[in-house]
């Protein structure tokens, strides 16, 4: 599905991270693939398995800075010319503003939160569509707290709900160039961001409880759905949210 196809990710951290189950599932369809990181730390972990999958390049890249997105950019053009796809899976809210009350969010909270989880979706845009003349895909990653009040999910829920209006007007800005822009809103899955939520073990049983496939996803099957997405098999899809959560959002009382 995706032979030829050059994509950067953006947001691998390890092998549990949901980019990780992306990266596998696109270089299994042919992908050749690019991968960014935040800092050194996650460098060590994050560098044998972009490796393993014969990455071409690992830069290093953080979101909220322009100098480093511009030098990851500049990396691109001289790697690869082009670029057909980009996945964006990243996000960041302070600790203290994923449990309590939304209320009590703080001014510097909720702009960290925006900026690094909402903004970076169309600073990445700006620099990927010169790379993409002849087209290109753009999918990043939400979660139903974007919808409905999840309990600790807070000033994250808001921020997604952003992300998922800036999934619609990336989507009526590029769609004249070809370029498509999609979310999965993938169900919860153990990683380390996920892990920042006040009691997320609780959202995992409550999935497998409640959710009609009564189990929890795995970033390999959010990886299949993401393959297929920024693949040629879905042209003609775009400013779409597509759940990838076992079902667990069609489920009322
Ligand atoms: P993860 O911790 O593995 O990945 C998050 C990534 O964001 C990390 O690689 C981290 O380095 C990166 N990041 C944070 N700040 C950054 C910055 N300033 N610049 C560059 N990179 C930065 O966790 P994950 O759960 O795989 O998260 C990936 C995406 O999936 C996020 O958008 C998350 O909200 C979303 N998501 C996760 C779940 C879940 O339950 N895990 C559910 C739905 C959506």
């Amino acid at each position: 599905m995706l032979q030829s196809k050059r994509g950067l990710i953006v947001g691998l951290a390890n092998a549990n991270s949901i980019a990780w189950g992306i990266a596998e599932a696109a270089h299994k369809q042919g992908a050749e693939l690019g991968f960014t990181y935040l800092n050194s730390a996650i460098e060590k972990r994050m560098r044998p398995l972009a490796e393993s999958l014969k990455a071409d390049f690992i830069y290093p890249c953080d979101v909220n800075d322009e100098a480093s997105l511009e030098a990851l950019f500049a990396g691109i053009k001289e790697k690869w010319g082009k670029l057909d796809f980009v996945i964006h899976s990243v996000a960041f809210a302070q600790g203290e503003d994923l449990k309590g009350r939304f209320s009590e969010t703080s001014r510097e909270g909720f702009k960290i939160a925006m900026e690094t989880s909402v903004y970076s979706l169309v600073a990445l845009a700006q620099r990927a569509v010169p790379l993409m003349d002849e087209g290109g895909s753009l999918l990043t990653l939400s979660y139903f707290g974007s919808e409905k009040v999840v309990q600790n999910y807070n000033v994250m829920g808001v921020a997604k709900a952003a992300l998922e209006a800036s999934v619609r007007y990336l989507a009526a800005d590029l769609g004249p160039n070809n370029i498509r822009v999609n979310a999965i809103s993938s169900g919860a899955i153990k990683t380390l961001s996920a892990r920042g939520i006040h009691g997320f073990t609780d959202m995992l049983h409550l999935t497998q409880e409640r959710a009609p496939l009564k189990r929890c996803v795995t970033a390999q099957e959010v990886g299949e759905a993401a393959a297929f997405l920024v693949s040629d098999a879905a042209c003609a899809i775009t400013g779409e949210i597509l759940h990838v959560d076992c079902g667990y959002n069609i489920i009322g009382m």
